[in-house]
């Protein structure tokens, strides 16, 4: 549940209230919604729910307090009816802007990523991606090029002007990873590798939740839930395909995720079409359908020479089909913006999956 302040609540009103959240063993998250502090409140709540709420409704400045129906709580839209919008360098995302994450699967070498991010950026990315630490699936593949590729992707900063985005795959490298990243990505295998998410949490960076392959929405949401538990709501989640019984593609893009996500969180949506599909001339389309139902943006692998990548060489899109990509999303992107409101249902109670936890 949480508590919201009546507008103008002084900050000795606002302490008043966490003090007695935080006295019930519980955490306070403070946040704004339309002008007024609300106060949710996290933790196990159990059967102290109806003592807890009398309580804080006599709390002076409280106007109300308002049970939240879903297990996560920080991330939802019940909490925070606004969408989030994450400011990293120029970039925004989640404002109604495209964002297009755009660059190799893996940073292979030095010319290669340069090559790339030039491209890229002069063609409308509005910020750079790029493997240094690779899950693979085989432990003889490529493994990335380690602090190596985290500093060419830094170099690609500072070139383009554009934010950069790569993955940690382990808490003891949130710290590394963070010192030359200014958005960290937790993949679809680490989705629900818990001791990351509380690392990136606390990490002081936007973080990037790929849905796990084989999660539901809301263990998808309750991931996200762990990184905002530890302090961090700076999060952007990211359908890339969900294993199924089809093998004609790499995974199933699960589109109703976008809008399903949109009304179940403020956070912002993307998706990526490479991993999603396996086939660079799925990509497309599918990044197309993706923009039209109402995803904040796009992430993308493109590579100068993808028969010659060391990674994923199927999916990457080589620098004219980027900007084949880019021309279409564009205008898709500009005929669907002023839709977005409409696919947003925020004006309907969200869908309540179980019984109050
Ligand atoms: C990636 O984006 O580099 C990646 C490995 O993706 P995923 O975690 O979705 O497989
Ligand atoms: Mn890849």
């Amino acid at each position: 549940m949480f508590v919201v302040m009546r507008s103008g609540a002084t900050e000795a009103e606002v302490i008043g209230v966490k003090g007695l959240i935080l006295a019930e063993g519980l955490t306070p998250f403070e946040s704004t919604s339309a002008g007024r502090t609300l106060i949710a409140l996290v933790g196990e709540i159990g059967r102290r729910r109806e003592q807890l709420r009398t309580a804080l409704e006599a709390m002076p400045g409280v106007t109300a307090v308002t049970p939240i129906s879903t297990p996560y709580k920080l991330v939802s839209r019940e909490l925070q009816p606004e969408d989030t919008v994450i400011r990293v360098l120029d970039a925004a995302i989640g404002d109604g802007s495209l964002t297009v994450m755009a660059g190799p699967c893996s940073i292979e070498s030095r010319d290669q990523l340069m090559e790339t991010v030039d491209f890229v950026a002069a063609h409308g990315a509005t910020v750079i991606r790029g493997g240094a630490f690779k899950p693979r699936s085989s432990p003889y593949s490529f493994q990335g090029l380690g602090v190596e590729g985290l500093r060419y992707l830094a170099e690609a900063r500072q070139r383009t002007g554009l934010p950069v985005i790569t993955e940690v795959m382990e808490p003891s490298q949130v710290d590394i990873v963070a010192e030359y990243a200014d958005i960290l990505q937790v993949g679809t295998r680490n989705m629900q590798n818990f001791s990351l998410l509380l690392a990136c949490g606390r990490a002081g960076r936007p973080v990037m939740l790929k849905r796990g392959f084989g999660a539901t929405i809301e263990e998808w949401l309750m991931a996200a839930e762990y990184i905002a538990s530890a302090g961090n709501p700076q999060i952007i989640l990211c359908e890339r395909g969900i294993r199924t019984f089809e093998t004609s593609t790499r995974n199933t893009l699960d589109l109703t995720a976008v809008p399903l996500m949109h009304h179940l969180t403020h956070l912002p949506v993307v998706v990526d079409p490479s991993h999603a599909t396996g086939k660079r001339w799925l990509v497309k389309p599918m990044a197309i359908g993706g923009v039209a139902v109402g995803a904040d943006g796009i992430m993308v692998e493109v590579h100068p020479r993808p028969d010659e990548a060391l990674s994923d060489a199927e999916q990457q899109l080589d620098l004219e089909g980027f900007e084949s990509l880019m021309t279409a999303l564009v205008a898709v992107h500009e005929h669907v913006k002023d839709l977005h409101g409409d696919l947003v249902r925020v004006d309907e109670t969200p869908v309540v999956t179980g019984p109050e936890r």
